[in-house]
C-alpha cells in the first residue's frame, strides 16, 4: 500500500502525459470469436446456433469494425486468442494488415482463476507460438481472458518479454507494475480497464451460457460510455474500452461505436492510441513500481 495519498491532486505522483496532451483514449478489440465458450463449455462445439453467434465478428462485425477504424482514420489494439488466429486465419491477418496493434489474449481464452503457474505459461506460450505461425507477430501487450490474474501472472508476463498488461482494475491512469515484491522486480507497463467500458455486459445474451437476456439499447451503452469517457479526461486519466467483435460489430452498436470515438476526437488534448504506444510513453516517466500484495485471509 502506498504510505499516503496526496488526495489533491488526481494525477498520480511523477504521471504525465506527452506535451500537449491532457488524457488517453484507447479503443481495444478481444477477438474472442468461438474460444471462451469452447473453453467453459466444450460440448457447445457441436452446437451450429451457439458457434454462429461466435462467428459474427469473423463472418460480418470485424469487416465493419475495419471500416469504422478507418473512416475514423485511428489505429486499435486487437487482443486475439490463439485459436481464433487458427480458426480465422485470414480475418485475423486482415486485422494486422489493417494496421492495428495485435495482443495476446491467451489461447484458448483460458480463465486463469485456479491455474497452477506451469499451466498459465503453457497456455501464454501456446498462444505467442499460434500468434507467430499464423501472423507472423510477437505481440507486446497482454489481456488476460476474463481479465483473470493471478499474482503469479505478471512475472510470467515479463519472463516473456511483455512490455505491458493491460486488465486490473485498480487505477484510472496507467503505471508501472512490480511483478513481485522482491526489490527489483521486473516492471510491466499496467493499462487498466474495468468492466463499466466492456461491451459484453450490457450487450451479450446467448440462453443459458452468459446474459440475463436483458439487452441494452447502443445508446444507453454509448451514453454511460461517454459519461466515463468525459469524466476520465477531466481527470487526465486512460479511457481504455474494450468491445468484441461478435458483439460490438453488429450493425447499430458500430454505428454508436463510431459516435463515441467521434467525440472523442473532438477532445482537445486527448490522444487516441494503441495500447502499445500508451506503454512506451508510460516506460519513459520513471515511475515507482505499484506492488500488488495478495491480502491475508483473517483468522478464525
Ligand atoms: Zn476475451
Amino acid at each position: 500500500m502506498p504510505e499516503a495519498i496526496d488526495w489533491r491532486t488526481a494525477l498520480p505522483a511523477g504521471f504525465r502525459w506527452p506535451d500537449g496532451i491532457r488524457a488517453a483514449a484507447c479503443f481495444t478489440f478481444d477477438v474472442d470469436a468461438e474460444s471462451p465458450i469452447l473453453f467453459e463449455h466444450p460440448e457447445a462445439a457441436a452446437w451450429l446456433d451457439v458457434m454462429s453467434h461466435q462467428a459474427y465478428g469473423a463472418r460480418t462485425g470485424i469487416a465493419r469494425l475495419l471500416r469504422v477504424l478507418d473512416r475514423r482514420g485511428i489505429q486499435a489494439t486487437c487482443f486475439i486468442p490463439g485459436y481464433s488466429a487458427q480458426r480465422w486465419p485470414e480475418i485475423c491477418r486482415s486485422i494486422r494488415d489493417a494496421g492495428h496493434e495485435i495482443g495476446h489474449h491467451g489461447y484458448l481464452h483460458e480463465g486463469a482463476h485456479g491455474a497452477t503457474r506451469d499451466l498459465e505459461e503453457e497456455r501464454l506460450v501456446h498462444g505467442l507460438a499460434v500468434l507467430d505461425e499464423i501472423l507472423g507477430v510477437r505481440p507486446t501487450g497482454y489481456r488476460a481472458p476474463n481479465w483473470e490474474l493471478t499474482y503469479e501472472t505478471p512475472a510470467i508476463l515479463a519472463k516473456h518479454g511483455f512490455v505491458y498488461d493491460s486488465g486490473l482494475m485498480d487505477a484510472d491512469h496507467p503505471y508501472v507494475l512490480a511483478t513481485s515484491s522482491e526489490p527489483g522486480a521486473p516492471t510491466l507497463i499496467e493499462l487498466p480497464g474495468h468492466w463499466g467500458l466492456d461491451d459484453w455486459e450490457p450487450y451479450n445474451y446467448l440462453p443459458g451460457i452468459t446474459g440475463s437476456g436483458v439487452i441494452s439499447s447502443p445508446d444507453d451503452v454509448i451514453d454511460r460510455w461517454t459519461l466515463e469517457l468525459d469524466a476520465l479526461v477531466d481527470e487526465g486519466g486512460l479511457f481504455m474500452l474494450t468491445n468484441h467483435p461478435f458483439v460490438s460489430g453488429r450493425a447499430s452498436r458500430a454505428v454508436a461505436l463510431e459516435r463515441l470515438i467521434e467525440r472523442a476526437q473532438s477532445i482537445d488534448g486527448l490522444w487516441i492510441a494503441t495500447g502499445a504506444a500508451i506503454a512506451a510513453h508510460v516506460a519513459t516517466l520513471g515511475l515507482e513500481p505499484v506492488v500488488h500484495r495478495p491480502p491475508d485471509l483473517p483468522a478464525d
